[in-house]
């Protein structure tokens, strides 16, 4: 598995780094967010070190459906109101104008607020 020793989540992934885990299995690592944008704010990572979504293909299908399937189940786990009025955020940023600042792919789960109507 590809590992990047210069890679913020790389390190967080191998304990070098402390984290607030939230989930972890043989395919990503789950932790909170340090700057949360909402009551509830973690990352879901794969544990292999993929740049973006720009480096993935159709042999991280398995993976990548996972992320998208573990997302609403960890969001419910960690307090999320109930769908619909509750709900959730799942989110990908990818690249500059993307907003991504971490090269190592992560998917967002944010919920408990509405924060893109504020501010
Ligand atoms: P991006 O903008 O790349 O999609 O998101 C990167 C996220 O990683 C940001 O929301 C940021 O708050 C979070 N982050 C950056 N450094 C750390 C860290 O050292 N620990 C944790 N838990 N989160 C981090
Ligand atoms: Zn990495």
């Amino acid at each position: 598995m590809h590992h990047d020793p210069d890679c913020l989540f790389c390190k967080i992934i191998e304990g070098k780094i402390p984290s607030q885990k939230v989930h972890e299995d043989e395919l990503v690592y789950a932790f909170k967010d340090i700057r949360p944008w909402a009551p509830i704010h973690f990352l879901i990572v794969p544990r292999e070190h993929i740049a973006s979504m720009e480096q993935a293909g159709p042999e991280h299908a398995r993976l990548l459906s996972h992320m998208l399937l573990l997302g609403p189940r960890l969001a419910r786990e960690q307090g999320s109101n109930p769908y619909p009025d509750g709900g959730y955020r799942l989110q990908i940023n990818t690249g500059t104008e993307g907003g991504q600042e971490v090269y190592h792919l992560h998917m967002h789960v944010v919920a408990g607020a509405r924060p893109w109507l504020k501010s």
